[in-house]
């Protein structure tokens, strides 16, 4: 049984501008409009799509400049905008974002489509008439083919098989998704539409693209969301034989079995009751697969068991962990007091008191503090890394530690505020608590601290 069938026509104006122009009964209001004409264009790499090298002439090159990320940083470089007569090059639409490449060996950045012409920026000039040979980056090219026609199959079966239509896609970096409009798809479900879909892959039917005209009987079969006002020319139909067509400009593979196999990695909540599906098509499984297998090594050795058991494992370890660390907690309160006490039980003890730990928190020097009391010391506490950074207090008579803090805290490069009669905060040197303790001390021999 063929159903001619099209769920979803995405981007329709580029859609629309893959079109080719053709003499038929819409010819005449065409001419009345130069922006009707601007619309219909197909390019060397829509009609074939497997195509990886071209030669064609520069027509136009002018001066422009191009926000691009380099080295993760976006920045304005300066280049040319090149329009040559055709390209293997494609331009972004229908989803599929656009091709990588080069003109007569220098990179081509960005490829992008204004109105009918495809632009490539280039940071080199070719001046107009220059013969150019033009390579696609194959690899990139490829993987868009098999993502995006990985999309068009699962729209198909989705829409079909289940009701449930594709509202937007999105061709991710490493995995895409289908927004589908259903509030939720089941394991079950998952699992099925997974089978189905490879056992279409199985079947190795072809898939390949056709022009048909606006108003034919054929393209009546084609469910679209309309087409555009403004629309004149053909209209480029992908097909999927026996399972859809539909209205796309974007680069397919030839036959499903290019697609090797689709993984469907998730159905999340998405927008307003849609659902998001996430997948992987053609050689990104592999890579997929790869990745999981290097993951599942690492935790082989890390966990010493197989994937199994690693939620077993996992568990555990958090139980452990979660048991040690309340076990740390009650240890260090226990220091704090013992400190404090220790402190208090000398016989001709120093009005100063410095105590550094590695180990602590902000709780366990507070707590010092407290056991010592504010009128029984003038105190400098700290935990951290003993030469860098961590955490510092200082406590003891309110007005002293008022006058004290802010100087220590220069001291240690820290950031702190007084509050509640103390000092606290964060200390970047915490090397610098000698010179700290001097200025503790300095105050303390100016005033009488009660010991
Ligand atoms: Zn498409």
């Amino acid at each position: 049984m063929v159903t001619i069938k099209a769920p979803i026509y995405h981007a329709p104006l580029a859609c629309m501008s893959s079109s080719m122009q053709v003499d038929h009964p819409l010819s005449s209001l065409r001419q009345k409009s130069s922006i009707l004409t601007k619309e219909i264009m197909s390019f060397i790499c829509q009609k074939d799509c497997y195509l990886k090298e071209f030669h064609t002439k520069v027509v136009s090159c002018s001066p422009s400049k191009l926000k691009i990320a380099v080295n993760g940083k976006k920045e304005v470089v300066s280049g040319f905008d090149v329009i040559c007569e055709d390209t293997v090059l494609f331009p972004e639409g229908g989803g599929q974002p656009d091709d990588r490449g080069t003109m007569n060996g220098h990179e081509v950045l960005r490829i992008t489509r204004v109105s009918d012409k495809a632009v490539h920026f280039m940071k080199e000039a070719l001046e107009p008439g220059t013969e150019v040979h033009q390579i696609v980056d194959w690899s990139r090219r490829f993987d868009h083919m098999q993502q995006h026609s990985g999309q068009h199959l699962v729209t198909a079966i989705a829409d079909e098989k289940y009701g449930w239509p594709t509202t937007s896609w999105d061709l991710g970096r490493e995995k895409s998704f289908i927004e589908l409009d259903t509030p939720k798809i089941s394991n079950e479900q998952l699992e099925q539409l997974e089978k189905d879909v490879n056992e279409a892959i199985r079947k190795c039917l072809p898939m390949m693209p056709r022009w048909v005209e606006v108003g034919s009987e054929e393209l009546q079969k084609v469910r679209t969301r309309g087409l555009p006002e403004d629309h004149v020319g053909l209209v480029r139909i992908v097909e999927i034989e026996s399972i859809e067509a539909n209205m796309c400009c974007g680069t397919h593979v030839s036959n499903l079995s290019h697609l090797q196999m689709i993984k469907l990695i998730s159905a999340e909540k998405g927008k307003k009751n849609k659902t998001n599906l996430y997948y992987v098509a053609g050689d990104r499984v592999l890579k997929y697969l790869a990745a999981s297998i290097e993951v599942e090594k690492k935790l082989n050795k890390l966990l010493k068991c197989g994937q199994d058991e690693y939620a077993q494992a996992v568990e555990k370890q958090q139980k452990t962990l979660k048991a040690t660390n309340k076990s740390n907690l009650l240890l260090l309160r226990e220091i704090a007091v013992l400190e404090g006490q220790r402190y208090l039980n000398q016989p001709n003890r120093d009005v100063i008191f410095c105590l550094h730990r590695k180990e602590g928190d902000s709780e366990f020097l507070n707590m010092v503090a407290n056991e010592i009391g504010s009128q029984n010391a003038l105190m400098l506490l700290s935990v951290g890394d003993e030469k860098t950074s961590g955490l510092f207090l200082i406590a003891g008579p309110e007005e002293v530690v008022a006058v004290v803090g802010p100087k220590v805290e220069e001291a240690l490069k820290g950031k702190g505020s007084f509050k509640n009669g103390r000092y606290q905060g964060k200390a970047s040197q915490l090397c610098n608590r000698p010179t700290a303790e001097n200025i503790l001390r300095e105050h303390a021999d100016k005033r009488k601290v009660e010991t």
